[in-house]
């Protein structure tokens, strides 16, 4: 174990074992759970040396899976329960239990339908012990349907091509990050989610796990085509605002195109002057010279709607990986502490006294 995530204190003893959590969404996986759970703490079971803690994000689910989470609460203390008040998806859930894992060392983001097998999430911590930040599981099989398969490939070649940031094919959500890492991606508070964009974003030491996803245990995708789609579409939207900028591109086409169509209307007008039609040539020239025009200002309009968007999205502006700072910066800027106690008689402003 390398020395960076063992925790010791002040005087070199060694505290608590260190703490990893699980995050887990729930939504209708009430056939699943006890399979999950039992299999989840088998395979922790091997680490003994560690902490661990269960933290179940049960997502609106219709069925009965929040009685089966407060069973296994009942019976474990090491597991956690969140229940929202109704569904606020996937990504919102594994948000609230990213906050809800404020004092773990690391936290395992997971799947509740064994699809993300939990020996895997073993090695993860072996990797964490060896210093990676982030290890994210890379599926080098997959047993979902062609459509799944092949709407997933075109979506990530098409992020690839748009995004900011180079976000790994082949990977969900089920990744381990250090502390540090889950304290950078809280300060992500955009309403639409696309954690493993806002995970890339981040930084730090990021490597691949390959493993080989299996098939979902019992019930069914909680995954359909239109949760699909909003959430492709919140990974490129999220990650950026080029297509605002192809409006202009698209304008410049076509007022270029009304350029040639005004060359080849002059053409015939010149040389087969019994070929023109009457008006056309105003018509179709301006037709397309107005509607490039208009396109290329949308686009203006959208360039700097895209500034409004990157800053009201107020992402962090960076994430400090160190900072060795010299022994005597930030002196000045010490909080000052009030040497003497307030005079006697004096009340604080809420009124406490
Ligand atoms: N999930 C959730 N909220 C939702 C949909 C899914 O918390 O609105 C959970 C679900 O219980 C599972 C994980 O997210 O643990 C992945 O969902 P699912 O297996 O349905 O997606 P797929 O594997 O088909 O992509
Ligand atoms: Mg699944």
């Amino acid at each position: 174990m390398s020395e960076l995530h063992q925790p010791t204190d002040q005087h070199g003893r060694d505290e608590a074992p260190p703490k990893v959590a699980y995050v887990l969404p729930v939504y209708n996986e009430s056939e699943n759970i006890g399979a999950f759970h039992s299999a989840l703490v088998r395979a922790t079971e091997a680490r003994g040396d560690l902490e661990f803690e269960f933290i179940y994000v049960n997502d609106g689910s219709r069925d009965d899976s929040l009685a089966k989470l407060l069973e296994l609460r009942d019976a474990d203390t090491r597991v956690s329960v969140l229940s929202f008040s109704r569904n606020c998806g996937h990504q919102i859930a594994v948000t609230a239990g990213l906050d809800a894992a404020t004092d773990a060392d690391a936290v395992i983001v997971m799947d509740t339908d064994l699809q993300d097998p939990p020996r895997v999430s073993m090695e993860m911590i072996s990797m964490w012990e060896d210093g990676v930040d982030v290890v994210y599981a890379q599926r080098r099989t997959r047993k979902d349907s062609v459509f799944k398969r092949t709407t997933a490939y075109g979506f990530y070649w098409l992020l690839d091509r748009l995004a900011d940031i180079k976000i790994p094919r082949n990977v969900g959500d089920f990744r381990l990050m250090d502390r540090k890492v889950v304290a950078e991606v809280s300060r992500y508070r955009e309403h639409e989610r696309f954690l493993r964009g806002i995970v890339a974003h981040v930084g730090f030491r990021q490597e691949a796990l390959l493993f080989d996803r299996d098939p979902r245990y019992a019930g069914k995708s909680g995954y359909p085509l239109r949760k699909m789609i909003a959430f492709a579409a919140n990974g490129i939207l999220g990650f950026s605002t080029a297509p605002l900028r192809w409006i202009s591109r698209l304008g410049y086409v076509i007022s270029f195109l009304s350029l040639l169509l005004a060359v080849y209307v002059l053409g015939v007008r010149l040389f087969v002057p019994e070929q023109a039609v009457p008006g056309w040539a105003f018509l179709g020239v301006g037709m397309f010279a107005l509607s490039g025009l208009q396109l290329i200002m949308m686009g203006v309009i959208g360039s700097y709607l895209g500034r409004v968007y990157v800053e009201v999205q107020d992402r962090p502006l960076y994430s400090l990986a160190l900072a060795a700072r010299g022994e005597r910066a930030g002196v000045r800027s010490l909080p000052r502490t009030p040497r003497t106690e307030p005079p006697a008689g004096a009340t604080r402003r809420d009124g406490a006294s």
